[in-house]
């Protein structure tokens, strides 16, 4: 279950996801940009189920 960064793209390390399932940012990103955890929906630009939804079509 390989996750990328939202905003460079790279892989997010699965320690990384263990740790914080719901992170869609590297660690690099996250502390530049802070962490998504506390981002708002309003970020994304849509509701949260309808964007992991896309993700998922998106990879099919
Ligand atoms: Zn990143």
């Amino acid at each position: 279950m390989e996750r990328h960064c939202e905003l460079c793209g790279k892989p997010i390390p699965l320690e990384r996801l263990d740790a914080l399932p719901q992170t869609r940012r590297c660690v690099d990103c996250a502390r530049e940009n802070g962490s998504d955890i506390s981002a708002k929906r309003v970020d994304i630009g849509m509701d949260l189920d309808t964007y992991r939804d896309l993700l998922r079509a998106v990879r099919s």
